[in-house]
């Protein structure tokens, strides 16, 4: 017997225990091919108790991968994310695993910089690649290093027709100063432009205020039209959530958005698994091994010192970033707390705000049947976090 069968999920209720520590029939296998990364961005979340390069060689292989899903995973829906570091770094192991399981899903994050690499074959299975992007020239390269704006643009014009699936920006949104223009930028040439708040002191002074003034302008522009979708991952799955709000239950099961509650495992060099690629640094947060062959439920759960069941945000939100909340309300953490993670909170209810303003309901009822379709069914949300 699994130590997963032993445990109660702890959001469960006593008439419906999870005793699966997959909850639903998906699941996604985060396999972060090395720790190494050939950039040096200055915001890396694997910097946090020295993670980055750590871990420089894979200490489990094909077979027991295969054991564990075999095992853990069986009747269910994998897809796989090729995580890091920088995945494309270990190309073998991504070539082994396609090669391996042909029938999974696969979605490559990468800083873009060597997309050159991957021969067609690859480009042509992956369902979406998260091209990690901080906004425009200056931008990007003030966090990446000089030159690496340029050269990610170029790599994903050159691999753009070959890749099977969708391209998405991923951006950390760290500065204050990132306009609505370079934003924008990214939504029009990506098939899909995805943020997240950077999780760092970086909300002080009229910060909070000049992003909202960016908020809007994309909000705005996002109603615009009914009948072309303006492809921003957070709003489309606000208003989704807004419009139709059973769908908030469908993949994650009313919990957080970002899958790191149910059906997310980051697998590790070493074979470790946690829920949260930011929280490789604690071992309390393990949840199981590949080599063991053992899964236990995912340790980030609502906790009742979380503020979230009374926030007016809540129905849409479920809990933005599970890592913040746990470290500002569950560690007390009352500096992350103050600076990081009520800031972020309060934007988050400022966009539930301004998307109000503008009659999603109206908006959806107009809209075009494939804009519909986009917002309440896109593959890409069982590929991000939806919330910022
Ligand atoms: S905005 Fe913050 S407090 Fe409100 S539900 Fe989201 S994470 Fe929780
Ligand atoms: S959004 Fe989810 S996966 Fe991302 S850092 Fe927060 S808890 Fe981790």
């Amino acid at each position: 017997m699994t130590e997963s069968t032993l445990e109660l999920r702890p959001a469960a209720s006593a008439s419906q225990p999870h005793l699966d520590p997959i909850v639903g029939g998906r699941v996604e296998l985060q396999l972060l091919t090395t720790l190494k990364c050939n950039l040096k961005c200055t915001y890396c979340s694997l910097g946090v108790g020295d993670v980055l390069g750590s871990q420089t060689e894979l200490k489990y292989d094909i077979e027991q991968l295969a054991a564990f899903i075999d095992k853990q995973l069986a009747g269910k829906e994998i897809y796989v994310t090729f995580y890091g570091g920088e995945p494309t770094l270990n190309l073998p192991l991504m070539k082994e695993v396609m090669r391996r399981f042909p029938g999974f899903r696969y979605q490559l994050q990468t800083n873009g910089t060597l997309l050159d690499n991957l021969p067609d074959w690859m480009l042509h299975k992956l369902s979406n690649v998260l091209v990690s992007i901080d906004g425009g020239e200056a931008t990007t390269d003030g966090f990446r290093g000089r030159g690496v704006w340029r050269q990610v643009q170029k790599n994903v014009a050159h691999v753009r027709d070959r890749i099977g699936g969708t391209v998405t920006a991923r951006v950390t949104w760290g500065k204050p100063e990132t306009s609505f223009e370079e934003l924008d930028d990214l939504a029009e040439s990506f098939d899909y432009l995805y943020w997240q708040f950077v999780a760092d002191e970086q909300y002080g002074g009229d910060s909070l205020e000049r992003r909202k003034e960016v908020l809007v302008r994309l909000i705005d522009k996002f109603f615009n039209r009914t009948d072309k979708l303006y492809p921003l991952i957070p709003l489309m799955g606000m208003v989704r959530n807004k419009v139709l709000p059973s769908r908030v239950e469908e993949l994650c099961h009313g919990l957080t958005q970002c899958r790191v509650s149910t059906h997310i495992l980051n697998v590790m060099p070493d074979g470790r698994i946690f829920p949260c690629p930011d929280m490789l640094y604690d071992p309390a947060m393990q949840m199981g091994e590949i080599q063991g062959n053992w899964l236990k439920c995912s340790p980030l759960q609502p906790h009742p010192a979380m503020p979230c069941e009374s926030c007016e945000a809540f129905a849409w939100c479920r809990r933005n970033c599970m890592k913040n909340l746990h470290r500002g309300y569950v560690q007390g953490d009352a500096a992350y707390r103050e600076r990081v993670v009520e800031p972020i909170c309060e934007l988050i209810r400022f966009m539930g705000r301004e998307i109000d303003r503008h009659d999603p309901q109206a908006w959806f009822a107009e809209a075009t049947l494939p804009v519909r379709k986009q917002v309440a069914d896109a593959e890409v949300y069982e590929y991000v976090e939806i919330m910022p």
